[in-house]
């Protein structure tokens, strides 16, 4: 059974410092109950720069971070939810100064007043803010940095009946209601390039993970990436770094997943433990070197490993990827055969194998990620995959899919 909700919310600091501030909020409350006193603090705030595409169209917006908090601006919000069970309306009253939220069946009132903000945008204002739930009086900051009110993502769940879960390990949050669920990732590093994207349990998801490289296709393939706004995950070869360093940059400038296929592509197997741990680690710092990224994914060479290897990669935190969808690009080397394969056999939470060393998976993707896009598949990358499915990965652990 559905929540009843009552949400106030008054954030009053303009009027608090002109009038008796118990006045300010007895109008915007209209005979509710006693409230506790308001708090305000200014504090240092961090900007992080997301998007997320929302029916075809780019929606770019900001939230800021304070003390490990998370704030959002509620008409973002509003926006990104707009498509699912959760959405919500948002309507400003400028004669109340008062924001109306209203969600389904639920009726949720916002009221605030704007506080003036530090122009460089790097301080901000927190105000205290109560919220009725359930006819409960609850108390919460907001932020106002701008000229803009941001609410805690918590705040408004509780407020909209959605739960938040923050993954620590892939730096992602899953906004679920029970009815759908929604994964609000950031696979970025948190700061400048950190992005968030909105991802439907109703629709697929797949990761295409491309091999060996870089080389011949990479570029190519970030092109055709880049035009549908899709991510992907790359497994490179150390030794391929140095020589490819631009490539590698606009990679991960680009919000791709950035893995370690080892330095120079042996059977490890057949490795001693000192050579093995040479090949990965090496890998990482020259990534790391390059990228300012350092992978969080390990994928064998062949897909060999074992009990000894998956051992040792395991005692460098790293999980090994497989795949469950091989096309076979390395053998046929022909963009017709690689379409057809893998629009004849891919299902959702595939991870795709490619190795963007051919020029013919370069142009098979040409065809391949509009088609998939049509038919409703979203790209998420491997830690993505894995958060959105709720598997946290282990390190020496072996993972084929999301399912
Ligand atoms: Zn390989």
């Amino acid at each position: 059974m559905k929540k009843k909700i009552t949400v106030v919310l008054l954030i009053s600091i303009l009027i608090s410092l002109i009038l008796p501030s118990s006045m300010a909020r007895a109008d915007f409350l209209n005979g509710a109950p006693a409230l506790i006193p308001l708090r305000r603090d200014t504090v240092v705030a961090t900007r992080l720069d997301s998007s997320t595409r929302v029916n075809d169209q780019n929606h770019n917006f900001h939230t800021f971070e304070v003390d490990g908090q998370n704030f959002i601006r509620v008409r973002d919000l509003a926006y990104m939810l707009s498509d699912t069970p959760m959405r919500f309306s948002v309507a400003w009253n400028s004669e109340n100064r008062t924001v109306e939220l209203r969600s389904n069946s639920p009726y949720v009132a916002v009221g605030h007043e704007l506080t003036k903000v530090d122009p460089g945008g790097k301080t901000g204002t927190t105000a205290g803010s109560l919220i009725f739930i359930d006819e409960r009086l609850r108390n919460f900051n907001t932020l106002n940095i701008g000229g803009e009110t941001y609410f805690r993502l918590r705040d408004l769940a509780s407020a909209f009946d959605f739960s938040i879960n923050w993954n620590a390990q892939n730096q992602s949050i899953i906004i679920s209601n029970g009815a759908e669920q929604v994964a609000y990732s950031i696979s970025a590093s948190q700061g400048q390039n950190a992005r968030r994207r909105i991802l439907h349990t109703s629709n697929p998801v797949i990761a295409l993970t491309f091999d060996d490289g870089p080389g011949n296709a990479t570029n190519a393939i970030l092109d055709v990436l880049a035009q549908h706004n899709v991510h992907a995950t790359f497994f490179v070869l150390g030794n391929r770094v140095y020589g490819n360093s631009d490539t590698m940059v606009r990679m991960a400038n680009r919000g791709h997943e950035i893995g370690n296929h080892s330095w120079s592509h042996p059977r490890l197997p057949r490795l001693s433990e000192a050579r093995i741990r040479d090949e990965i680690i090496n890998t990482n710092n020259v990534i790391t070197n390059v990228t300012g990224v350092t992978p969080v994914l390990f994928r064998a060479p062949y897909g060999l490993s074992g009990n000894r290897v998956e051992n040792i990669v395991g005692s460098l935190g790293l999980p090994l990827i497989n795949w469950s969808l091989d096309p076979r690009d390395w053998q046929s080397r022909n963009a017709n055969t690689i379409y057809r394969d893998v629009m004849r056999d891919v299902r959702d939470r595939d991870i795709l194998l490619f190795h963007d060393i051919h020029d013919a998976t370069g142009q098979a993707m040409i065809r391949l990620v509009p088609s998939l896009l049509n038919q409703g598949f979203q790209f998420v990358t491997v830690s993505e995959l894995m958060c959105f499915s709720g598997i946290t990965l282990q390190p020496g652990t072996i993972y084929t899919s999301g399912r």
